[in-house]
């Protein structure tokens, strides 16, 4: 039966996650995964997470199934975070959400709804992208295509060349966007550029596919929602897909939400129950723990403000550790202006660095970057930066 399998290429990222725990230099330093560490490089547990966990376990509850799309009050909660609590697309029942298995399963849910939708549809994602993006919506069966988005020479976003790449789309065609922290580049869009898609994507009738992995890392959660909030506005059909795998650290517990806005209650309805039919046949209904959490902490208001406390403590340290490279780089006289950096939002710096430069981190120093030149700077902190600023001079010289 298996004779004639081949072995599948390693996951990139993953595969160099292997590589460094079985690197035993003890200055390694992995900048290549996505995920924010502390100070002491470690994954923080976030108190109102930690409170809330404790009184769960003190509470003894039974282990049910949960109902299909999810724990209401989280979908709930969901809406609110993204819209803002007076939306008047909730108020009108427009918008469904369905918890999922993390942004991931929020993309593959939404994929799969899309494509008995809409089977002969394009995808479009930015070049670059997260790499699961185009994996994901192929693995449902799309043909996907890249948009321009990323200008190497001014370390930006090459909008022109993705506004003429979205002006010649098909009607129906799915454009995946990053809401905010762009991943893999940190370039984000600008306000009036967010208007500018806008009205293009409904001069043209495109799906907007909006994928908003790290709320709260650029500005806060209000402000990073802004993107999502304009497509509400302007009355467009569209997807969320959202995670709180970064905002409350909860990586492995896999909480992620599909919300959909639809143009009536009654739109929302028939959609859910199409939605919930895609994952009854995918995984029957999303795991409890992180749903009960984060649904617990929103919906509490002393644990809701400890929350945004701390992810205001973590976008900081982000921001003090970027602009703390491009200081460091200077003084180590790296021979490239690295000011872009700190430009850069989200948890990721593409820094410019060739796969050679970034092989050499690895080999020489064990520093280890994902071989695009990405960074995540949300893994430095006070102890690393010195001998990362250092090395990227080196491997520049
Ligand atoms: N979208 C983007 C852009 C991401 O960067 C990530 C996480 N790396 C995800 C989705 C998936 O998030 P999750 O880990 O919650 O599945």
């Amino acid at each position: 039966l298996f004779s004639a399998v081949e072995l599948a290429p390693r996951d990139p990222i993953l595969g160099l996650n292997e590589a460094f725990n079985a690197d035993p230099r003890p200055t390694k330093v992995n900048l290549g995964v996505g995920v924010y560490t502390n100070d002491e490089g470690k994954i923080p547990l976030l108190r109102a997470v930690r409170d809330t966990e404790k009184a769960r376990v003190d509470a003894a509850l039974p282990r049910g199934y949960l109902p299909i799309d999810g724990i209401a009050a989280y979908d709930s909660a969901v809406q609110k975070l993204l819209l803002g609590n007076d939306s008047p697309l909730i108020a009108a029942g427009r918008v469904l959400t369905a918890q999922a298995l993390g942004g991931t399963g929020a993309l593959k849910i939404g994929a799969d709804f899309l494509k008995r939708l809409n089977p002969n549809a394009k995808v479009a994602i930015s070049d670059p992208s997260w790499e699961n993006h185009r994996a994901l919506f192929e693995g449902a069966g799309f043909e996907v295509v890249n948009y321009p988005y990323y200008d190497p020479a001014t370390h930006g976003v090459n909008f022109a060349g993705m506004i003429g790449a979205l002006e010649s789309y098909a009607a129906g065609t799915i454009v995946v966007l990053h809401g905010c922290c762009h991943n893999p580049t940190g370039a984000d869009l600008k306000p009036e550029q967010w208007k500018k898609i806008i009205e293009v994507a409904k001069a043209r009738q495109l799906v907007p596919f909006l994928d908003i992995a790290y709320q709260g890392f650029a500005d806060g959660i209000d402000a990073d929602a802004t993107a999502v909030r304009w497509f509400a506005d302007a009355d467009l059909d569209f997807f969320v897909s959202s995670s709180f795998s970064k905002s409350f650290s909860l990586y492995g517990e896999r909480v992620g939400a599909l919300s959909i806005v639809t143009s009536s209650k009654d739109e929302s309805a028939r959609v859910l129950s199409q939605l919930k039919r895609v994952i009854r046949t995918n995984y029957s209904n999303p795991p409890t723990h992180g749903g009960a959490i984060v649904a617990a902490v929103l919906g509490n208001l002393e644990l809701r403000a400890s929350w945004e406390q701390e992810l205001g403590e973590m976008r900081e340290r982000i921001r003090t550790m970027r602009n703390s490279l491009v200081e460091k780089l200077k003084q180590v006289g790296a021979t490239r202006d690295f000011g872009f950096v700190a430009q850069q939002r989200g948890m990721f710096s593409y820094t410019g660095l060739s796969a050679e430069q970034v092989e050499r981190l690895r080999t020489e120093f064990g520093i280890y970057a994902v071989s695009t030149g990405r960074i995540c700077v949300a893994a430095l902190n006070t102890k690393n930066i010195d001998a990362v600023a250092s090395a990227i001079a080196q491997v520049l010289k």
